[in-house]
């Protein structure tokens, strides 16, 4: 058990050299009272009932709280991932042999709450990069790519965040993220209904056009049409 401990303490002393100083992966798990949750739920059921929703079926009853619920899990970004913090310096392997070329992961699903308008995009997420010393799996980019999703954000700070964290993280060459996204804050309203944003974020060793054309030709091959 003590010997157990002591392994835990070091691979979070080995996360924090890794984090390099900063902290895009602390952990700071949000804490709501019960009087504050009993508050919201009037608030929201308040407006519900005002824009249409009836509160008095069996069906409708509970539908403030569930919403509220839904809301604070869709947003559990917020509150960090313990596995992915004490995964990468255990799991992130030797990544000599694949140093020479580009690694590509995806499609990562995702869905996301635009800050805007509180509403979902949702999509794919692929990502490359030429390793340096270290790789990483495809789980753990999984992991990645929903503690920056499950949040309050735009398609253009989400691909900055899951680039520029794994950069610190396991210091590759180069790093390149393509997101592929349908915002629901435009559809549901009936503006531009069928349209989907891509964006693209270079780092490091992408900012040679042949290794930007493979990834991109690999990637809308992947791409779920
Ligand atoms: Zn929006």
């Amino acid at each position: 058990m003590l010997n157990e401990e002591v392994a835990v303490t070091t691979q979070l002393e080995n996360v924090v050299e890794l984090r390099g100083g900063h902290a895009p992966l602390a952990l700071a798990p949000r804490d709501i009272s019960a009087a504050a949750w009993g508050r919201y739920e009037a608030q929201i059921g308040e407006i519900f009932q005002a824009f249409g929703l009836p509160l008095d079926t069996p069906g409708t009853r509970s539908t403030p709280e569930r919403f509220l619920r839904a809301l604070y899990d869709s947003t559990a970004g917020y509150d960090g991932d313990p596995k992915l913090l004490t995964a990468f310096p255990t799991e992130a392997g030797d990544g000599h042999a694949a140093a020479f070329g580009q690694i590509i992961e995806g499609p990562i699903a995702f869905t996301a709450l635009c800050e805007h308008h509180a509403l979902p995009f949702h999509g794919h997420v692929h990502i490359g990069y030429v390793a340096g010393e270290r790789i990483i799996g495809i789980s753990k980019l999984t992991r990645l790519v929903r503690l920056f999703a499950r949040r309050f954000t735009v398609q253009e700070r989400l691909g900055e965040q899951i680039a520029d964290t794994l950069v610190e993280l396991i210091e590759p060459q180069g790093v390149a993220v393509r997101i592929e996204a349908s915002h629901l804050c435009t559809q549901m309203r009936g503006v531009e209904e069928h349209s989907r944003t891509t964006t693209t974020f270079w780092r490091g060793a992408f900012e040679d056009s042949e290794l930007r054309r493979e990834f991109l030709d690999e990637t809308h091959r992947r791409t779920v049409r």
